[in-house]
Order: structure tokens, then C-alpha cells, then sequence
């Protein structure tokens, strides 16, 4: 691991300011479960690396009449403990479990698990993002691809956001608020995960000098929503397929639908064509099945990853079955 000075602030304004221009200057520091393997395997290499364990701001679950407040340093297991998440907000509590390891969820946060970094094999073994071989090619098409994306994989980028929330969140609609010392922005979760276009682009649109400080998701109100993941056995590892749903009833009919597929797409990836497929029909498990079908359309698996196809379209129709069951 290379040398970094160690910050720990107890404010928010005091972590931004020492915070540099470039990811080289300094990285953020949460539960360290993702940070501390990218520093031992100098895929990152910060001058400095800044803690927001002290910072007091960053912490708790809050209830108002705009929605959940969850601060960026909650960790999983609190995320679980809350009655209102479990309740109201299904599908974090499913996404939060489905990290499998009581010590990860113990001391892993929301916001480090939005932030964290592809798993992708190339990436980790220090190739980049866009993991090219020695004459240009793609490693990740080229190569071992079984745990890659099958959407929007045509580009440079094949490898899948890991981040069970982000899926999640999406489909909740909800936003992230980042911090820095100009000042701070909101962003819809949907636009906080990106797909690089290029080498020196990022999977997220957190700037060097900015911290995720809280992530904010609208009154539940009755939208029914699950997470359904498809993973190996019990595995401690990630998902191979997950997929979020919420669903805004009108007695038994579905008005409007949000459906998202995780680790599947380098980014959290909206299955539009199934969601419409829901509008003003009763849900059923024949009505899941063909929306499952839908979300599926149009993905271009790589040599080894076909399977996840099916993966998808069966996390799709569990997570909506999951979603009416929720509160009949
Ligand atoms: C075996 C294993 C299985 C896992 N399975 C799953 C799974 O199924 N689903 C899933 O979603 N995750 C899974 N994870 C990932 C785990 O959830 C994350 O490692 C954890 O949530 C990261 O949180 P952290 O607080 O430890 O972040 P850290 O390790 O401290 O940080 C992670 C990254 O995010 C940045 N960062 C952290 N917080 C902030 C912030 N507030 N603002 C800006 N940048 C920030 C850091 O600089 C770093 O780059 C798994 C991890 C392991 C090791």
C-alpha cells in the first residue's frame, strides 16, 4: 500500500476542504470494506485519504413530510434495524440483506455501497475501467466475460455497477445530495451512475472534491416495492442479476411502474418496455412473466454471459410478484 496522511474531520465542510482537485489527492474513507482492497492493490493510490466516520451530520434515518433522509454514513445493519425502511421501503431492507455478511453490513455504509467501485476483474487487476489488452482490444470482450453486462455493453465499458441500492433507489426515484466546498447539488439517482464513454470517465458523477452526503427517497405512500436478486447458491459474493420494482396501484390495476435491472448494464438499467407493459393491467403471474420477457429485449450478452438473460427476466417477475404480495 502506498503512504497517505490519514484525515478524520468532524464536519462535513471540514472533510470537502481537505479534499483535493484530482482522485490522486485524496480519496474518502467510510466503512473501508471497498476502499482499503483498492489501496492495498494500488488501484488507488490517494496522497491522503479523509474518514467521515467522525462526522456526526452524515449519520442517521429521517422521517419528513418530503420522504427518507438516509445520511451517506448509515451503515447496512442500521438501514435494517429501521422499522419505516422494512416497512415503507421493502426493497432497501432486500437490497441491505442481500449483502450476505453480518460483518460487511455492520460496518459497510449506503453510501460507500452507492460509491463503490466496479468488481469487474480487469478493473481490479489495475487494466481501468475500459480494461484494454496491449493492442487496443477489450479484455472483458475478448476474454473471461461471464460476470460482464448484457445491456449497454457496446461501448468501452462491460462492466456491471455493483451497487445493490442503486437499483433500488432508481426505482424508487429517488435523489443523492453530493457536497463540496463550492457548495452542493441534488441529483436523481438515475443520473448519478454513468456509463464511461471513454478511459478517464467515471461509472459515477462524483467530482474528486465532493462527498455523497445523503441520499433522499420520496414518501412511499403505498408504492409497492421489492428487490429480488439471483445470486450463486448463498454466496457471500454479489448478485449475477437483480431487479427492483415500484409500483403505484389503482385498486387492483397497475398506474405506473418503475423496474430496474442491476448487475446486468455498467450502470443501473431501467427496463422501460416492462414497465409499460403493466400500465392499467392487473398484476398477475402470467402479466410478470411477459413483463420479465420485455425487460429482457434488446440485450447483447457477450460470448459468456448469456445466461444472465434469464437470470433478469426471472428477477423481474419475482420482484414484481414480491412487490403485490407486499401489502394484500
Ligand atoms: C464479499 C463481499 C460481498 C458484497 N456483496 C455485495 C452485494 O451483494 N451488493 C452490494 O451492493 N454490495 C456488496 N458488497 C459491497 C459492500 O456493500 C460495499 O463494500 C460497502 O457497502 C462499501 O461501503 P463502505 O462504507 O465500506 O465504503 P468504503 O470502502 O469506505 O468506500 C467505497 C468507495 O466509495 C467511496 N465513498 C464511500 N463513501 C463515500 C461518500 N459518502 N462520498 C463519496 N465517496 C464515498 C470511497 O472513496 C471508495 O472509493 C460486497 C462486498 C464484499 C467484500
Amino acid at each position: 500500500m502506498q503512504p497517505f496522511e490519514y484525515a478524520n474531520p468532524k464536519t462535513v465542510r471540514e472533510a470537502v476542504g481537505l479534499l483535493g482537485k484530482s482522485w490522486e489527492d485524496a480519496n474518502v474513507l467510510a466503512g473501508g470494506t471497498d476502499l482499503l482492497s483498492l489501496l492495498k492493490d494500488y488501484i488507488q493510490t490517494p496522497k491522503r485519504v479523509v474518514s467521515l466516520k467522525g462526522i456526526r451530520d452524515l449519520g442517521g434515518i429521517t422521517k419528513t413530510a418530503a420522504g427518507l433522509r438516509i445520511g451517506a454514513m448509515v451503515t447496512l445493519a442500521e438501514l435494517l434495524s429501521s422499522a419505516e425502511v422494512r416497512d415503507e421501503y421493502p426493497s432497501l431492507a432486500q437490497a441491505a440483506h442481500g449483502v450476505s455478511s453480518p460483518q460487511l453490513r455492520n460496518i459497510g455504509t449506503v453510501g460507500g455501497d452507492l460509491c463503490q467501485r466496479p468488481r469487474c476483474w480487469y478493473f481490479r487487476l489495475g487494466y481501468g475501467l475500459a480494461a484494454k489488452g496491449p493492442n487496443g482490444e477489450s479484455l472483458a470482450r475478448s476474454g473471461d466475460n461471464r460476470y460482464h453486462a448484457i445491456f449497454d455493453n457496446q461501448g468501452p465499458a462491460c462492466f456491471v455497477s455493483a451497487s445493490s441500492f442503486g437499483p433500488a433507489l432508481v426505482a424508487l426515484g429517488a435523489k443523492v445530495k453530493l457536497v463540496s466546498a463550492a457548495g452542493s447539488r441534488e441529483l436523481p439517482v438515475e443520473k448519478f451512475f454513468l456509463t464511461p464513454g471513454d478511459e478517464a470517465g467515471r461509472e459515477n458523477a462524483l467530482q474528486p472534491g465532493e462527498i455523497l452526503a445523503e441520499i433522499l427517497a420520496p414518501p412511499a405512500g403505498g408504492v409497492r416495492n421489492a428487490t429480488y436478486e439471483v445470486r450463486q447458491k448463498e454466496a457471500l459474493d454479489w448478485p449475477l442479476a437483480t431487479a427492483s420494482v415500484a409500483l403505484k396501484m389503482k385498486g387492483k390495476a397497475v398506474e405506473s411502474a418503475r423496474i430496474v435491472l442491476g448487475h446486468v448494464a455498467p450502470a443501473p438499467h431501467r427496463a422501460v418496455a416492462a414497465e409499460k407493459a403493466l400500465v392499467g393491467k392487473t398484476l398477475d403471474a402470467a402479466l410478470a412473466e411477459e413483463a420479465g420477457k420485455a425487460a429482457v429485449e434488446g440485450a447483447t450478452p457477450l460470448a459468456s454471459n448469456g445466461y444472465k438473460i434469464q437470470l433478469a427476466r426471472v428477477a423481474v417477475k419475482r420482484a414484481l410478484l414480491e412487490a403485490v404480495k407486499a401489502r394484500t
